[in-house]
């Protein structure tokens, strides 16, 4: 006679970046081997898939995967998704795993040391052979404010902080946190520009988050404040950002997205003086850390307990 079936493996399917899968599958197998871990397209049994982490779901997943219980973002935004056309009841997940804070504190940690020791002044110099020193002004003379005060700007403010910087921090709800000035929501915001030299952004892209960084934000900071965006493309004005600095009301713009990306050759941006570039590489998911935290995360699920990142669907992050 036939025992009861055996239930089959719950499975998580991985649909980002095949390198980084095979990482991926290294760390399931040793940390969570009661969990078929597999590579889209080869998701095996689809009423098995419990878990998909994805940069970008395939449509009608619902239908696809009846049984599926989270949706994680194989990145920290979750702006890539149409959170409206998802089951309502499936929770969603960003990442948050050490290794993206990591990256984004040293990206913007050198952009922002960059801009207060004048180095895109000096490199102009150099190119024209002009020796000229420049006043230095302590850090704590410098105002930095950072937009957003999540698992990042946190982060970032705390090593800005370290360095002996004064920092200002901006986000929805009102935070507290040691030594920084904090403001908080749309009338918080023009507080918090008044006095900065250097703005950072890192925002996630919301409705209320695009085309933030336009004309109007520009002029409520003090004449020639400069800007490190590595927040999302479309929270910028781009014409708006190359009036202002054409003005001289903003100094400098460090840029690590763009709308759209990639940035075409023959945008302006490309080659704009006051203008440095990167192609969206400030930080990104290291795959072995990112594995780890996921698996955490689905530990935390199957025990009834609230997962790390969770994103609000009715914010959008
Ligand atoms: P979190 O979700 O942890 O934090 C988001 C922060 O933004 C919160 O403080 C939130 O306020 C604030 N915020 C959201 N909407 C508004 C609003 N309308 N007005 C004011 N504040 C708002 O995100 P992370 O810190 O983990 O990541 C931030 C963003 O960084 C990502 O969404 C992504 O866009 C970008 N990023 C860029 C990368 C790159 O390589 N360039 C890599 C990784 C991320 P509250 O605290 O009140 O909720």
């Amino acid at each position: 006679m036939n025992g009861p079936a055996a239930p089959s493996l719950a499975t998580f399917v991985y649909k980002a970046d095949p390198v980084r899968g095979q990482q991926w599958a290294e760390v399931f197998r040793k940390h969570a081997p009661d969990i078929e871990f597999r590579i889209w397209p080869d998701i095996g049994a689809p009423a098995n898939v419990r878990f998909l982490a994805a940069w970008e779901p395939p449509d009608r997943i619902g239908e696809r995967f009846p049984q599926l219980e989270v949706l994680f973002s194989s990145g920290v935004g979750v702006d890539q998704f149409d959170l409206q056309a998802l089951p309502a009841h499936l929770p969603v997940v960003r990442m948050v795993e050490p290794g993206i804070v990591q990256g984004m504190v040293e990206y913007v940690t050198r952009a922002v040391l960059d801009l207060h020791r004048d180095m895109p002044q000096y490199r102009r110099q150099q190119q024209q052979g002009v020796w000229r020193p420049l006043p230095v002004r302590p850090a704590n003379q410098r105002r930095v404010g950072v937009l957003g005060l999540g698992s990042l700007g946190q982060a970032v403010l705390r090593q800005l902080q370290g360095l002996g910087f004064a920092c200002a921090g901006w986000s929805r709800s009102r935070h507290t946190l040691a030594g920084v000035d904090c403001f908080a929501g749309p009338g918080g915001l023009s507080q918090c520009l008044a006095h900065l030299d250097i703005l950072v952004c890192l925002l996630p892209l919301t409705d209320a988050t695009r085309g933030l960084l336009n004309a109007d934000l520009f002029r409520q900071l003090p004449r020639g404040a400069s800007l490190v965006h590595t927040g999302r493309g479309p929270q910028l004005a781009t014409d708006d950002l190359l009036a202002a600095l054409d003005s001289g009301q903003l100094a400098e713009a460090v840029l690590d997205v763009t709308d759209p990306e990639p940035l075409p050759g023959a945008h302006a941006l490309w080659r704009h003086p006051k203008v440095q570039l990167t192609p969206h590489i400030a930080s990104m998911t290291q795959a072995h850390s990112a594995a780890l935290a996921t698996i955490d995360n689905v530990r935390r699920f199957q025990a009834g307990q609230p997962m790390t990142g969770r994103v609000d669907r009715s914010r959008g992050y």
